[in-house]
C-alpha cells in the first residue's frame, strides 16, 4: 500500500505547526520549511502526532528558502539530530556527508526536473540509490501523458521498494493517484497547485486512493480542456458505489499519439472521448461499432483482448429522456447546429419516424449532417409553427454565456424544447420555452445516460444511475461555486 503525504506550507513556523495538526487522514505530513519567514526546526517538530518529512527546499530546486546553503543544510541536519522521521534533502545539494550521518536512514534524496524528463532518468535514480538513501524521489514535469511512462518503466524494472516517482503537472496525475502501479513508496497531496498537486481529500474521496491496487482498472476522459468536466466524479463514484476495484483520471492528452501510447502502455481499459479526439481517436481504434461509424465519431472506448473498440452511446443516451415524454412518431423535428452533438442526434432520430429538419448556420454543414438522417436541412432560425420537438446541438447558452439563447423567445411555438447543454442545468433556452408552455428537456439527463452506457459496457455491471446522476449535480454545482469564487 503506498502511503500518503500531505505538503503543508505557512508563512510562519507557528502557523505551520498548526496546519500540521489540521492535516486528516495523512500518513505523513511533510513541513516546507523553505516558505516560513522564522524556520525553527524545534517549534515544527513539537507534539507532532503524525510523522513527518522535513524539507528545506532552495529556489534552484523551486523552493522558496532565502538564507545561504550553509544555513540550509544546517536546518537539515537539525531536523535528522531531532528525530524527524524524514528528512529531504536534494541530490544535487551534495549534501553526502548529512546522507551518511544516518547510514541513510530517515533520509529521503530528491530531484526535481521542472523541465521535463531527464534523458538519463534511470542512470539518476542509480546514482541516487547508490548513495544509500533509504528512499529516493523523482519529480519530473511532464507536459505529455506519455510523459509519465519513463516513470513507470523505472518502477517496472526496479528492485527497490523506497521510491518515489511523481510526474509534476496535470499530465502526471496519474502517477499519484496511481502511486502503487508507480511502485511509489508515498504519494504527495496539498496546494501546491502549480506543480499538479490535488489535494489530500480529492485523492481520498474522488480517487479512492486508499482502495487503489497494482491491478485497478484504469478508465478515464481523454479531451481537453477537461478540467470542468462531470465525467470524473460519476464514474468513480459509480466505481465506489459497485466496489469495483478501479478508478476514472482526466486524460488531458497533448494529441491524439499522445493517448494511444499511455493508454496502451498502461493497460488504460475504456476512455471517455471528447472534444477534440472524437474523430482523430476513431482512426486508431481496431473496430468501430455501426452506430459510432454513422455518426463519424467515437465517444467511448473499450479495450479488449488487447484490441481497442469504438463506440458512440450519444444517440442512444439523446433518446432516454424522451421515452416517456415524447412520441417521435411523425412529429416535426428542428435540429440546430450541425456538429458532432447534432450528428449523434440526427442518427438516433433516423429511426424514429420523425421529419427532421437540421438548421444551421453554415447551410453545407446542415445538408451533411441531415443526410446521415435522410432529414431536410435549412438555414437558422426555424420559422414559427414548424416544429414540434426542438433540439438545441449548440453550445449557445452553455456557461459562461448563459445569458444568450440560440433561438428568440417569439419563436417557441412547439411542444417540446431539449437543450443539449447541462451547463447552466437549467439554460435561458428552457426558461423561457417553459414561459412559452413548451415542456423544456435538459442536457443533464443524456449526459448521466451516456455515462451508464459506458460504464455498463465497460463493467458488465449494472451502473447505479442514482448515484451518478448526483455526483454530476454536486460537480456542476462545484464548478459553478468555483467559478462564483474566481469572477
Ligand atoms: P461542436 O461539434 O462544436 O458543434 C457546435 C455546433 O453549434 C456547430 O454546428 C456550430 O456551428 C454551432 N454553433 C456554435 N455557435 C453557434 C452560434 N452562435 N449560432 C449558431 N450556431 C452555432 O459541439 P458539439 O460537440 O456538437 O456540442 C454542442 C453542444 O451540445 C455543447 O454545448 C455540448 O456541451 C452539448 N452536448 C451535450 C451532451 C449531453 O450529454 N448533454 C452531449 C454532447 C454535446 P459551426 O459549425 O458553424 O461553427
Amino acid at each position: 500500500m503506498s502511503k500518503l503525504c500531505v505538503t503543508v506550507t505557512a508563512d510562519t513556523t507557528a502557523e505551520l505547526r498548526r496546519k500540521r495538526d489540521d492535516v486528516v487522514g495523512a500518513d505523513l505530513v511533510e513541513l516546507r520549511l523553505d516558505t516560513v519567514s522564522d524556520p525553527d526546526v524545534a517549534g515544527a517538530l513539537a507534539d507532532r502526532r503524525t510523522p513527518v518529512v522535513v524539507t528545506c527546499r532552495p529556489p534552484w530546486e523551486g523552493g522558496r528558502f532565502k538564507g545561504s546553503e550553509e544555513e540550509r543544510k544546517k536546518i537539515l541536519a537539525d531536523a535528522l539530530a531531532r528525530g524527524a522521521e524524514y528528512v529531504d534533502i536534494e541530490w544535487k545539494a551534495n549534501f553526502t556527508d548529512l546522507v551518511s550521518s544516518t547510514g541513510g536512514r530517515r533520509v529521503v534524496l530528491s530531484s526535481h526536473d521542472f523541465r521535463g524528463v531527464p534523458p538519463d532518468l534511470r542512470e539518476r535514480a542509480e546514482a541516487m540509490r547508490a548513495t544509500g538513501a533509504e528512499v529516493v524521489k523523482l519529480a519530473v514535469k511532464t507536459s505529455r501523458l506519455s510523459d509519465c511512462l519513463p516513470l513507470h518503466d523505472l518502477a517496472a524494472s526496479a528492485k527497490h521498494d523506497h521510491t518515489i516517482l511523481i510526474g509534476m503537472g496535470e499530465c502526471g496525475l496519474a502517477t499519484r493517484v496511481l502511486a502503487k502501479k508507480f511502485g511509489s513508496l508515498w504519494a504527495y497531496a496539498g496546494d501546491q497547485h502549480q506543480i499538479g498537486q490535488i489535494t489530500a481529500s480529492d485523492l481520498l474521496d474522488r480517487y479512492r486512493f486508499r482502495g487503489l491496487t497494482e491491478n485497478t482498472a484504469v478508465y478515464g476522459l481523454v479531451g481537453r480542456p477537461i478540467s470542468h468536466s462531470a465525467s470524473p466524479a460519476m464514474h468513480n463514484a459509480a466505481f465506489a458505489a459497485t466496489r469495483l476495484d478501479a478508478v476514472y483520471l482526466p486524460f488531458p492528452a497533448a494529441d491524439v499519439d499522445d493517448f494511444v501510447t499511455f493508454g496502451r502502455a498502461m493497460g488504460v481499459k475504456g476512455a471517455s472521448i471528447t472534444i477534440p479526439f472524437k474523430v482523430s481517436l476513431f482512426d486508431r481504434m481496431d473496430e468501430v461499432y455501426a452506430v459510432a461509424r454513422r455518426i463519424g465519431a467515437i465517444n467511448t472506448m473499450k479495450a479488449q483482448d488487447g484490441r481497442w473498440i469504438g463506440g458512440n452511446t450519444d444517440a442512444s443516451a439523446f433518446l432516454t429522456p424522451l421515452r416517456d415524454r415524447v412520441n417521435l412518431r411523425g412529429a416535426r423535428v428542428a435540429v440546430l447546429g450541425a456538429g458532432g452533438a447534432a450528428r449523434a442526434v440526427a442518427v438516433a432520430l433516423g429511426s424514429s419516424d420523425a421529419q427532421v429538419t437540421v438548421y444551421a448556420r453554415n447551410p453545407a454543414k446542415a445538408r451533411e449532417v441531415a443526410m446521415t438522417a435522410s432529414a431536410a436541412a435549412a438555414a437558422l432560425p426555424p420559422p414559427p409553427d414548424s416544429w414540434d420537438v426542438l433540439v438545441n446541438c449548440t453550445p449557445v447558452g452553455m456557461y459562461p454565456k448563459s445569458n444568450d439563447t440560440p433561438l428568440d423567445a417569439s419563436l417557441l411555438t412547439g411542444r417540446h424544447v431539449y437543450d443539449l447543454v447541462y451547463n447552466p442545468t437549467v439554460t435561458r433556452l428552457m426558461r423561457e420555452a417553459a414561459n412559452a408552455g413548451c415542456q423544456a428537456i435538459g442536457g443533464l439527463e443524456m449526459l448521466v445516460a451516456q455515462a451508464l452506457e459506458q460504464f455498463e459496457w465497460w463493467t458488465g455491471t449494472k451502473p447505479p444511475a442514482g448515484v451518478m446522476r448526483e455526483a454530476a449535480l454536486k460537480r456542476l454545482a462545484e464548478f459553478m461555486r468555483n467559478e462564483n469564487h474566481v469572477v
